[in-house]
C-alpha cells in the first residue's frame, strides 16, 4: 500500500512508501529521495531550525526547502506541501496535521488506513492555491513546551515535543 505523489510541473507520479505519525507534527520529505526523483525543492524564506523530528528520527539543523505536489491515497487527493529534511531510511512522513485534516480510520493492528472521514476539500484537485501545512495544534504539552522551550525558539516548539506517539508505514 503506496501513496502516489504527482509532480506539479511534469506530472510524473511517483511512488512512495508514507510513514503515518502521531507524535510527529508536519509533512515531511527526505532529502536524498527528493533529489533522486526529481522533485522541485522551493527554497524557504525562513529556514525551519529542528532538532528533532521525534524520538526516532534524527534530523539536524534547518530545514531549507519544501517541495510541493500532489498526493493520491486511495482516491483521495490533494495538493500538499512537505518539509525536505534528512528522514534517513524513511521517504515520507504524514504526522498529526495530515491525520487531524482528514481523520483517517486507522486498524493498528492489521494496518489499514481507510480514508472515509475527509473534509470536501479532498479529491477536488485546485490547481493554483497554495496551501499552508497547518503547524500548530492544540494539545495539552502546550504548557510545558512553553516551560521547556526558551521563547525565542516558541515558533519551532512544535518539532521539539516527545510524546508517545503511534505510527504505521502505509
Ligand atoms: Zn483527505
Amino acid at each position: 500500500m503506496k501513496v502516489g505523489l504527482e509532480k506539479l510541473e511534469s506530472h510524473k507520479g511517483v511512488a512512495v512508501r508514507a510513514l503515518l505519525d502521531s507524535g510527529v507534527t508536519g509533512l515531511f520529505m527526505d532529502t536524498t529521495f527528493a533529489k533522486e526523483k526529481g522533485f522541485k525543492m522551493e527554497r524557504m524564506r525562513k529556514p525551519l531550525m529542528v532538532k528533532n523530528v521525534d524520538e526516532t528520527i534524527n534530523v539536524g539543523g534547518a530545514i531549507m526547502h519544501q517541495v510541493e505536489c500532489n498526493m493520491f491515497f486511495k482516491g483521495h487527493v490533494e495538493r500538499v506541501r512537505m518539509d525536505v529534511c534528512n528522514l534517513g531510511k524513511t521517504e515520507v512522513i504524514l504526522g498529526m496535521p495530515w491525520l487531524a485534516t482528514h481523520n483517517p480510520e486507522i486498524d493498528w493492528e492489521k494496518g489499514e488506513v481507510k480514508m472515509t472521514r475527509c473534509p470536501p476539500i479532498c479529491g477536488k484537485k485546485k490547481p493554483e492555491e497554495k496551501r499552508e501545512v497547518k503547524r500548530v495544534e492544540k494539545d495539552e504539552d502546550e504548557e510545558v513546551l512553553r516551560k521547556l522551550v526558551p521563547k525565542k525558539f516558541w515558533k519551532w516548539r512544535k518539532v521539539f515535543r516527545k510524546r508517545k506517539s503511534e505510527r504505521m508505514l502505509v
